[in-house]
């Protein structure tokens, strides 16, 4: 048992090995299923808030080999240098799947995860997407806790966990290769219409490609990257951010002064967010989405597990099937059995 009244001191305290040992802890305790966990995690979560949402929550996705670790290394080395605590954490929900998270492989970002200004966390590698997702935002406030001044969201380019991950940041990142016709691919996936930012990786490979690439992803930014996000908000006046698109070397980032230009898109960014007053409006959305999000899993859960709703399901199945029930009614009369047994 991992009693919660001596975490939380330990995490607001000065940064050292104690510190850390309690990050791992607290993380540990909010992962677990156990229901007696779950309460002593949920005071915990109440008695950190207070000291949360000081960070800047940076989501990076990309498909597998796009560099997205060598990047995180590199910038997470960069922020650092600079006086910042940087903490990466991960969405990955095929790594309950495969056994082994790519994300969590223990070998990448080595030179970052033996600095102590550094915090790495692989996915955790329980069940569903939303499942996955809950657990990455609550280590989030677990470091925003602690003092971390960046945190770093990392997902792979598949599925919905982009728009997870793009629901728990403030700012999106979507890295992309210096060849053509990928930019097609994450058009058509509407992965761009939530990048706040793109970066062209591999510059160093062919910086001739790398800004033909930055010229035609440009122009489907401006086509494609104006639906349905914050930078929408035509009702204030003022400047809106629009996507913007970069390219740089992850692995040679002095080549070009990626980083230094990275950070200044960041900035400038959080600058405009915060002056505009986005920046509490985005996070109060995210938390309010958040929130039922997670009551429609729980009902969900709830239903599947109720007692009166299994026993009638086969038979009122069957009806709808042979066409003795519309699907409306039967939906109805297994809502009736739910709510039936919750009284
Ligand atoms: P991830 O799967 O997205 O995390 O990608 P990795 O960071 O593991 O990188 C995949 C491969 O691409 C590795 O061999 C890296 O060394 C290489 N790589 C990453 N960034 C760059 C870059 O900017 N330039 C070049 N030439 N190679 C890179």
């Amino acid at each position: 048992v991992l009693p919660s009244p001596s975490l939380a001191p330990a995490l607001l305290a000065a940064p050292g090995p104690q510190q850390r040992r309690a990050m791992a802890k607290a993380i540990t305790l909010l992962e677990s299923t156990r229901r007696d966990h779950r309460a002593q995690a949920d005071a915990l979560l109440t008695e950190l808030l207070p000291h949360t949402g000081k960070s800047f929550r940076l989501g990076i996705s990309g498909v597998p080999g796009v560099g997205k670790s060598t990047f995180i290394e590199a910038l997470g080395l960069f922020l650092i240098a600079r006086g910042h605590r940087v903490a990466v954490l991960a969405v990955d929900p095929s790594s309950s799947v495969s056994g082994g998270s790519i994300l969590g492989d223990k070998t990448r970002m080595e030179r970052l995860s033996m600095d102590e200004r550094a915090y790495i966390r692989p996915s955790p590698s329980s069940g569903t997407l939303g499942g996955v997702a809950e657990k990455t935002r609550e280590a989030m406030l677990v470091c925003e806790a602690a003092g971390f001044d960046v945190v770093i969201v990392e997902t792979v380019g598949v599925g919905q966990s982009e728009t997870a991950v793009a629901g728990m940041t403030d700012m999106y990142v979507l890295l992309q290769l210096p060849n053509a016709g990928d930019d097609l691919q994450a058009i058509k996936k509407g992965v761009m219409e939530l990048a706040d930012l793109v970066v062209i990786n591999k510059a160093d490979l062919d910086w001739a490609a790398a800004t033909r690439a930055q010229a035609q992803i440009g122009s489907s930014l401006r086509i494609y990257g104006f639906h349905g996000h914050s930078h929408t908000d035509h009702a204030t006046s003022g400047k809106t951010w629009h996507p913007q698109v970069m390219q740089l070397s992850a692995l040679k980032p002095e080549q070009g002064d990626g980083l230094e230009r990275f950070w200044a898109q960041v900035s400038a960014y959080r600058e405009l967010q915060q002056t505009q007053g986005h920046w509490l409006a985005k996070r109060q959305q995210q938390a309010q989405s958040w929130m039922w999000e997670r009551i429609h899993a729980g009902l969900r859960q709830q239903f599947a597990a109720s007692p009166a709703v299994s026993a009638q399901l086969p038979q009122i199945t069957e009806d709808v099937l042979q066409g003795r029930l519309a699907p409306s009614t039967a939906a109805r009369q297994l809502l009736n059995f739910f709510s039936g047994d919750e009284k």
